[in-house]
């Protein structure tokens, strides 16, 4: 699976097939932007590209994806080729300064096959600051055979002593239409479904890739239920629904949802694109509620959502959250006027 099958990235690809044909490849790169939109596949293609048994032509350098050493590097078992990462099961998950020794001392050899010893440190945001100082050494006298690859969503947390000495290329998600192009293709789903995938993973080709669409579909129309005005007009109904969500675990995953469509209902109220509608079927029932909607009430509803997004790790109270949510978002409506009439 060589460069050409990367959605998207023209411009990073572009720039490392360049720097390949010519010979001219940095010692260390720092590959940054979005998670999961392709910066860790490019790295890989790249160390197909190195070592492709059969490689394209010289001016666009490219694998052939299929070759010993192009399957090897995809498995992660060339011997030339090394991915450090995170400890994901521990709490705060992060790479070791064992694991850049480790690396240090693999590079002291030279490569046994190809021309360079790849090393790819993905989330380098997360090395420790031992490990950090560790690798500074390696990259301030790197071995000439050596190339470091550093992927990260968050190049900011990274030292600047770090930064400064990789060739920075930034990622940017794919458009949306590539990337529903791509799941049209990849995931053999229809239009409608792909275009969901897209909007609701905003280009993180990645994870459109995998997620389950039962599984979010499901979650979506939680959410729906929960707007519908037979819950939204009646003050018990949102209090039982409130709690069994939260006895069910179930209170993050909606909180989510409702700032969706909280947003998808700005949209329309500002008579924004319909293009952009993650809710694009459910347009009629949008249209009804931003005929009486307060455009005010709605964002600072997203603003109180997002704030409590950001404090779940600190043990809030979801129920509590989600049942604050959901009242606000009734005056937001105008409904306890229609429960008045009704
Ligand atoms: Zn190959």
């Amino acid at each position: 699976m060589p460069f050409r099958d990367i959605i998207g990235h023209e411009r990073p690809i572009t720039a490392i097939q360049a720097a390949l044909s010519h010979g001219r490849l940095a010692h260390a790169y720092l590959f940054h932007g979005e998670a999961h939109i392709g910066k860790s596949l490019t790295a890989m293609r790249l160390a197909q590209a190195l070592n492709c048994e059969h490689p394209s032509s010289i001016e666009d350098r490219d694998s052939c994806g299929a070759c010993r050493s192009c399957l090897h590097v995809a498995v992660r078992t060339y011997v030339d080729y090394v991915v450090i990462e995170p400890d994901q099961e521990s709490a705060v998950p992060q790479i070791k300064i064992e694991q850049v020794r480790d690396i240090e001392h693999q590079f002291i050899y030279r490569p046994l096959i190809g021309e360079r010893k790849i090393c790819v440190i993905d989330d380098a945001d997360r090395l420790t600051i031992g490990a950090a100082n560790a690798l500074l050494k390696t990259l301030e006298e790197p071995p000439g055979h050596g190339l470091f690859i550093l992927i990260s969503s968050r190049p900011q947390a990274l030292p600047i002593t770090i930064r400064s000495r990789c060739q920075s290329l930034r990622f940017t998600p794919p458009a949306q239409t590539q990337v529903e192009a791509a799941l049209i293709l990849k995931r053999e789903i229809p239009p409608a479904e792909a275009r969901f995938l897209a909007l609701f993973t905003q280009g993180r080709i990645g994870e459109a890739l995998t997620l389950d669409i039962a599984a979010l579909r499901a979650q979506q129309r939680e959410c729906l239920d929960l707007v519908a005005p037979a819950t939204l007009t009646s003050i018990t109904a949102i209090l039982t629904s409130a709690e069994s969500l939260a006895k069910a675990d179930r209170g993050g995953d909606i909180l989510s949802w409702l700032s969706r469509w909280i947003r998808d209902l700005v949209i329309v109220l500002v008579g924004g694109n319909p293009d952009q509608l993650l809710h694009l079927d459910q347009l009629d029932q949008l249209n009804r509620y931003a005929r009486q909607a307060d455009l005010g009430h709605l964002l600072a509803l997203l603003n109180e959502i997002e704030r409590t997004e950001q404090q779940a790790t600190r043990h809030l109270n979801v129920h509590m959250a989600l049942e604050s949510v959901l009242l606000r978002l009734r005056d937001a409506l105008g409904l306890t006027r229609t429960e008045v009439t009704a």
